[in-house]
């Protein structure tokens, strides 16, 4: 099993292992088994990584050309498109028009960044004399190691390591052990474009073991994670003893605020869109539905009549709306959320169980599910469930919309539906979340920056921000007529 990348050549994992199966969460089926790496994968995958970065010629490469090997590997991800959506999906269970879309919005990250790559040379800073010169320029920060989640494994390794390359680092990558295979074919993307040898170096195997050797490293000197909240904290307290600096992209609690002075069918099509999408699965699912008083009744039935239409299959077929969850361990965790919202008293709308479909029994399938009566003290209003799980709060006025709104630990993402365009710059305004979208829901552009208020993570990826996480600025003055000052004369006059 050679599905180890180390200084620029495939490698079976250093200890003998039996690799690690990956299977199709549609039926349960193996799809293959990959290697498993170990800590000492890590030291060498990190060992390359330094060496290309202290002696190699990657970041010396000048930012033109690092913006054009950058823009190869959007030209080969278009290429191959329908092969790694394909994979995509068998790895994710998501639709194959859900996986298209990854592969396009990963490709136009790797363009956002390769046009980037030589935009920004630094900029000259006015010290105030003609015998002076100052300038501030920026370099990359070193070994970068990318951490990335099982819900979009090729979408979140490219918003890490686009803007790395194109800023001159060098990085080992783990994506999740449950998805590790789109990833592996961005690797060899990489290498096909001509990126030097160990400037990218791919790991794969469990966060116990992989993950944390990675953070723990000290070689590494930044650590960029996207995946669950309990995983930042550790990730965040390891990498502390090394300072190393960290951009953590973790979860959301995402308010959904319906006015009812919006048009309606479009709102709860919306909504229906923001829960349900990838079976919710998504860091910034709409999954916290907060609806006026006025409309909420008939809001609620309309979403729970819609919701039972979703057609739920095989991500392959292409009259498939919805596919089955990741793992059979993730809908036990999912499955265990909708007994506490029943135990706590909200009232079940639509689905709450496993579909009856005989041919949908192998897969980690669930209804998608629609809770109404939730207060903000329940577990399913207050936590992270990543299902396709809707919770349903009712406000009166504007000013409870938005405290229900900013009730929560997180603060990744949220949306206000209402036609009165200065009440909705005013809820904007207002909520503490990374991004607010306005009668929408869930687009994204590279051109702008995504992260987390609160709990949801610390930096920004995308946009100008997202290439600075993987920047040093650096200060460069110069004297160019030096002269003595004599600050200090001294007893004798210091002549
Ligand atoms: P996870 O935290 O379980 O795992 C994420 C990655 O971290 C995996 O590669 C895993 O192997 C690794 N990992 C686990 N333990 C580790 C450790 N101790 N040290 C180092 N690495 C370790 O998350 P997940 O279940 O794969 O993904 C779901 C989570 O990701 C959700 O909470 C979701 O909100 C979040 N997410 C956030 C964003 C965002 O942009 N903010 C995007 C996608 C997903």
């Amino acid at each position: 099993m050679n599905d180890l990348f180390i200084n620029g050549s495939w490698v079976s994992p250093a200890l003998a292992s039996e690799g690690r199966e990956v299977l199709n969460p549609f039926d349960g089926s193996v799809l293959t088994t990959v290697a498993e790496a170990s800590a000492a994968d890590v030291d060498l995958a990190v060992s390359a990584a330094r060496h290309a970065f202290d002696t190699g010629p990657w970041r010396r490469t000048s930012a033109r050309e690092r913006g054009e090997i950058v823009r190869t590997i959007a030209a080969y991800l278009q290429r191959d498109k329908e092969d790694i959506a394909h994979t995509e999906t068998l790895d994710t269970g998501k639709t194959l028009a859900e996986a298209r879309t990854d592969v396009d919005d990963v490709t136009a990250v790797f363009e956002y960044y390769a046009n980037l790559a030589d935009a920004d040379a630094g900029r000259m800073i006015d010290t105030g004399s003609d015998t002076a010169v100052s300038r501030v320029v920026y370099e990359p920060v070193g070994v970068c190691a990318m951490i990335a989640p099982w819900n979009y494994p090729l979408l979140q390794m490219s918003w890490k390591l686009a803007p790395a390359l194109a800023a001159g680092n060098t990085a080992v990558i783990k994506p999740s052990e449950v998805t590790p295979l789109s990833t592996v074919h961005l690797v060899r993307i990489i290498e096909e474009a001509g990126v030097p040898k160990g400037v990218v170096n791919l790991v794969l195997g469990s966060g116990a073991e992989v993950g944390d050797a990675m953070v723990r490293h000290r070689g590494v000197d930044l650590v960029s994670f996207t995946g669950g909240l309990s995983t930042g904290q550790r990730i965040m307290a390891t990498a502390a003893e090394g300072v190393k600096k960290i951009a953590l992209e973790l979860g959301g609690k995402n308010p959904n605020v319906v006015f009812a002075d919006t048009d309606f069918d479009t709102a709860v099509d919306y909504a229906l869109a923001a829960a349900f999408f990838h079976s919710g699965q998504v860091c910034s699912a709409g999954s916290r539905l907060i609806v006026e008083d006025a409309i909420h009744d008939d809001f609620v039935a309309e979403l729970g009549r819609r919701a039972d239409l979703i057609r739920l299959g095989n991500g392959l077929a292409e009259d498939t709306e919805s596919g089955p969850l990741v793992s059979a361990e993730h809908r036990d965790k999912v499955e265990g959320y909708i007994a506490s919202a029943r135990a706590e008293g909200a009232r079940l709308v639509a689905g709450g169980s496993r579909p009856a479909d005989p041919d949908l029994q192998a897969g980690y399938f669930l209804r998608p599910t629609v809770f109404a009566d939730c207060t903000n003290a329940m577990t399913i209003v207050r936590e992270e469930v990543f299902g396709p799980v809707v919770s349903v709060e009712r406000f009166r006025t504007e000013a409870e919309a938005i405290a229900l709104a900013n009730d929560t630990e997180y603060g990744l993402a949220g949306a206000v539906w209402t036609n009165d365009a200065s009440r909705a710059q005013r809820v904007a305004a207002a909520l503490r979340h990374g991004t607010i979208w306005i009668n929408d829901y869930h687009p994204y552009l590279p051109q702008a920056e995504w992260g987390g208020f609160g709990k949801s993570g610390i930096g920004r990826e995308l946009g100008h921000s997202g290439l600075d996480e993987y920047r040093e600025a650096k200060h460069i003055y110069q004297n160019i007529a030096p002269a003595p000052m004599r600050w200090f004369k001294g007893a004798g006059g210091n002549k």
